[in-house]
């Protein structure tokens, strides 16, 4: 091989190294593994690229075909070494053309390499051995590879992936980006990204081009674009810097993700959760008004501005507690003199005619309509006088499910109301419902409360009047029986007609109280006296408790009623007195702080249950069990927190089980 040593080399200066040796240095330095093998497949030569491709180094004349340690084909199908291409091509006598194979190290990395064997003749055209020289492709097929894959998922994304230069060109589109936008690839290439950017919008694409110049990223920006059909739709962005392999920013690429759906997907559970709120504050309202006209008017108007409806009317069944029914109504934005003219309905027969289905009944366009025996009603009822078009009515039903009524709405405009409308005034016309029975059912109660307090009153009344005689003749009697056993007895029934006069008037107070007629007349009276006096009162007739006064308070002026407060301190004596019969004792509180005079009564008996304290003051309330030997109508207690309450006062127990109570009464001093 004498044809490489360069011309002007003469023997003189030539290198002391052989020809061999000269060539084994060119190639070690040569980047490409090279290797030669003689006739028989013995190599004969490799260079360190050679050594470095296989990560082994081979035996000169003892390795055959190939210096790897293990080939495969490129889909990984082990290949035997004397079925590799060296051994291919020595054998064939032919050069094979670099079909990818993979070699395995030692260490087991594999590398990715293109052979190119090459048959040496010699001047006879005998085979005398081969070359062969492996290229590693290993970076280049990755490569490859990861382009192919991202080209993939590129080409494959429902989102758009746009990339544009600086100055907003569009450089790449893809599917996604054809899908979204509907432009393809060639009519957009080039062009301008404002083509996608409302007008009124224009000036977001000089902030995201001016964040992308500064390197920064634009991270899910929710903006509007435009289609190629002029739709506007809702997008998210995200758009990153591209840089150069110098790390220069070239451009931008632009991830455009259509939310039309997530959008409307919110939107509509927005509108929900308002809607669910509306019909909240509706149920609350309904459950909350216990008058029933004012209750169907509130329902009318809220339901009639919730669905912008012009006019609204709601008809509703109403039975007396005698059993006759009537049609009441009220009517929401229909004007004074369309009322006059309504034929409005004054029997029910006509709900049938309304909900014919016994459901709810939309229309679009009432007009369109051809009348016939089932629609006619609605039909003529609210058409004729007040010009609608959308119509809209929902079935009002008891708790049995009977339409008693209907809320009916109506709108000139065609097609105003919708599905969703429709069943928000249907969850309110449930609640609707409930609330008419309830409202209905405390009108009953409170009719009839009235009448229980009209016979209190009436009957305390008529029972005073025989019994103010019978204590007339009684004392009459008492002073000329001079007989010791019956002067004990007239005093005995004197003392229990004393009782029963006390009851009737506790009654009679009742029913004033619930007449809003209990009057007050205040005086100015001093407290301690008044107490003084009491407790002399009630220990004279009841000598089984001692009652004391237990105070530093002297004279303290108060502007009160007077009488009203000492049958409140009777009252409370009387009870300590009934309730602690074991105990031989009861305490009188007088005491003084800030602007309040403070009086209590302590007695030492059974105590009351904390559930039981807050109820007690209530009309007819007793507890149960503990005093069923005790006599008392429950109203004791009531009648003092009223009189207590009138004065702006306070009256409230504290109470131990066992140990007694202690009942407080605050006035202003
Ligand atoms: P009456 O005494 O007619 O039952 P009140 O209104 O005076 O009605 O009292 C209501 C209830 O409060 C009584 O039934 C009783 O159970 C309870 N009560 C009142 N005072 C006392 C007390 N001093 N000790 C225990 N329980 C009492």
């Amino acid at each position: 091989m004498d044809e490489t040593q360069p011309a002007n080399l003469t023997t003189e200066n030539m290198p002391s190294i052989s020809g061999n040796e000269i060539h084994s240095r060119l190639y070690d330095h040569l980047p490409v593994a090279v290797y030669t093998c003689n006739r028989l497949g013995y190599i004969t030569f490799f260079n360190k690229a050679a050594e470095r491709l296989w990560g082994r180094t081979p035996e000169i004349g003892r390795d055959l075909w190939c210096g790897s340690w293990k080939i495969y084909t490129t889909e990984g199908i082990p290949i035997s070494l004397d079925n590799c291409p060296m051994a291919v091509a020595l054998k064939k006598g032919i050069p094979l053309e670099g079909e990818q194979i993979i070699i395995e190290r030692p260490d087991g990395v594999r590398v990715k390499v293109r052979p190119y064997p090459v048959p040496v003749f010699d001047d006879h055209g005998e085979l005398t051995g081969a070359v062969n020289t492996l290229i590693d492709v290993t970076e280049l097929v990755d490569n490859e590879g990861k382009q192919a894959v991202l080209a993939a998922i590129v080409n494959t994304s429902d989102d758009a992936i746009i990339s544009k230069t600086l100055q907003g060109n569009i450089i790449s589109w893809n599917r996604g980006a054809e899908q979204i936008f509907g432009y393809t690839e060639a009519e957009v290439l080039g062009k301008h990204i404002s083509i996608l950017i409302p007008e009124n919008r224009l000036q977001e694409e000089d902030v995201i081009i001016g964040r992308i110049a500064q390197g920064k990223k634009v991270d899910h920006f929710e903006t509007i674009r435009l289609t190629k059909a002029g739709r506007e739709i809702p997008v998210s962005l995200s758009v990153s810097p591209i840089m150069d392999r110098s790390g220069k920013i070239i451009g931008a690429s632009k991830i455009a993700r259509d939310i039309s759906v997530q959008k409307s997907a919110q939107e509509a559970a927005e509108r929900h959760i308002k809607n669910l709120r509306t019909i909240n504050a509706m149920a609350k309202m309904v459950s909350e008004e216990l008058n029933l006209k004012q209750l169907l008017q509130k329902v009318t108007d809220a339901t009639t501005q919730l669905i912008g409806a012009a006019y609204g009317v709601f008809f509703y069944k109403a039975v007396d507690t005698a059993g006759e029914s009537s049609v009441l109504y009220s009517l929401s934005g229909v004007p004074v003199p369309a009322v006059k003219k309504l034929d409005l309905p004054v029997s029910m027969e006509f709900l049938q005619d309304i909900f014919p289905d016994e459901t709810v009944v939309r229309i679009n366009d009432i007009t369109k309509i051809v009348p016939n025996g089932r629609n006619a009603s609605y039909y003529d009822m609210l058409s004729g006088q007040l010009q609608i078009a959308s119509y809209l009515a929902v079935p009002v039903a008891d708790r049995l499910g009977t339409i008693v009524g209907g809320l009916l709405f109506g709108h000139p405009d065609a097609g105003v109301f919708t599905k969703e409308h429709e069943m928000m005034v249907t969850a309110i016309a449930s609640h609707a419902a409930i609330g008419i029975d309830n409202a209905r059912l405390y009108e009953e109660v409170k009719a009839l409360n009235e009448k229980k307090n009209e016979f209190i009153g009436l009957a305390s009344h008529e029972l005073k009047t025989p019994l103010t005689s019978i204590s007339g003749y009684l004392q009459i009697l008492e002073r000329q029986n001079t007989d010791v056993l019956g002067k004990n007895f007239m005093s005995k029934a004197m003392q229990q007609i004393r009782k029963l006069t006390a009851l009737i008037s506790d009654l009679l107070d009742v029913s004033k109280i619930e007449a809003g007629k209990l009057r007050l007349s205040k005086e100015r009276f001093d407290i301690r006296s008044l107490l003084e006096d009491t407790i002399d009162l009630v220990q004279y007739t009841q000598n089984s408790h001692k009652i004391t006064l237990d105070t530093t308070v002297e004279k303290t002026i108060l502007y009160a009623d007077a009488q009203r407060i000492e049958q409140v301190v009777v009252n409370l004596l009387t009870n300590a007195i009934k309730y602690a019969p074991a105990a031989t004792h009861i305490t009188v509180l007088l005491e003084r702080q800030d602007q309040e005079v403070k009086v209590g009564v302590k007695d030492a008996g059974p105590g009351i249950a904390p559930d039981q304290l807050s109820l007690i003051f209530s009309r007819f309330y007793r507890v149960e069990n503990s005093n069923a030997t005790v006599s008392g109508l429950g109203i004791g207690l009531y009648l003092s927190h009223e009189i207590i309450e009138r004065h702006q006062g306070r009256i409230w127990v504290e109470s131990e089980l066992g140990k007694g109570s202690t009942f407080w009464f605050a006035l202003p001093a």
